[in-house]
């Protein structure tokens, strides 16, 4: 069976409370060997450092831009000691998930730019790649990535053609998931299609961003349905559409997708075997 990495998991969401351990376990039998944990706040930094622990998983320690409203300055001295406190431990991978977001209105540009600036040389000092959040803002995170240089991996990537080769030029990793299931998703299944295979990873986002097989349309919620709750088990079905999308084998999509996530997550290669 192959083996493979869900490059982005919020496992410590409380959609997950009722039956983590199982979430977890799921997942392990479809052949999903790890798991990388983004946290969003800083109230959940040892939550989730624990939570990886347990797991045999790793995590990212970062403000998530949808959660700058609430975030305190002093949430980055806490970052900050956070990354020197667990420097030795080779389950935290990343600084995450951090970024900017210009799609859900409502948001201050200028404060979720601030926290992306700071959370950039936060990397910088800890030697650490950055898990981002990419949504109609590709550009303005180029911009600063081009002053403050790290990789890391733009998460659920939605830019254009250019803006990935941007990405990728940079050194970047993009991560696709359950949004190219769906053949709606034009530009893309065609990113994951015609990419450099070395520059993607695969990933969930769970409990978002559900395959089409679990999604409940408008409709179905209408008449009282739940949206479909994704969790990490699914990828390899979405990492299989991917090979589908691709012409290629799966072993080949789980051992590229793999070894990329490695690349872009260097810590990911010494944690010690479960
Ligand atoms: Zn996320």
């Amino acid at each position: 069976m192959s083996v493979w990495i869900d490059t982005h998991c919020h496992l410590d969401a409380p959609e997950f409370d009722a039956d983590r351990l199982e979430v977890r376990a799921r997942a392990a039998a479809a052949g999903v060997a790890h798991c990388v944990l983004p946290a969003v706040c800083a109230a959940h930094f040892e939550g989730i450092r624990q939570l990886a622990h347990q797991g045999g998983d790793s995590y990212a320690l970062g403000i998530h831009p949808l959660f700058t409203p609430q975030a305190q300055e002093a949430d980055l001295e806490r970052l900050d000691q956070a990354l020197s406190a667990h420097r030795d431990d080779p389950r935290l991978v990343a600084v995450g998930e951090i970024g900017l977001d210009h799609f859900v209105p409502g948001l201050d540009r200028e404060r979720q730019q601030f926290f992306y600036i700071e959370q950039l040389r936060l990397a910088r000092r800890h030697g650490l790649p950055v898990i981002l959040h990419v949504r109609r803002s590709a550009d303005a995170l180029l911009r600063e990535l081009r002053r403050l240089p790290v990789t890391g991996i733009a998460h659920a990537f939605n830019g254009s053609v250019q803006q990935a080769r941007a990405f990728v030029d940079l050194g970047f990793r993009l991560g696709f998931g359950g949004t190219l299931t769906y053949e709606r998703a034009q530009q893309i299944r065609r990113l994951a299609a015609t990419l450099p295979l070395s520059a993607l990873v695969l990933e969930t986002d769970a409990p978002d961003i559900p395959p089409h097989w679990i999604y409940q349309t408008a409709q179905a919620r209408a008449q009282g349905l739940a949206q479909g709750r994704n969790e990490p088990a699914h990828l390899p079905a979405i990492g299989a559409v991917l090979a589908g999308l691709r012409g290629v084998p799966g072993e080949e999509i789980a051992a590229a997708t793999t070894a990329n996530a490695l690349a872009a997550l260097p810590r990911l290669a010494i944690i010690p075997a479960p």
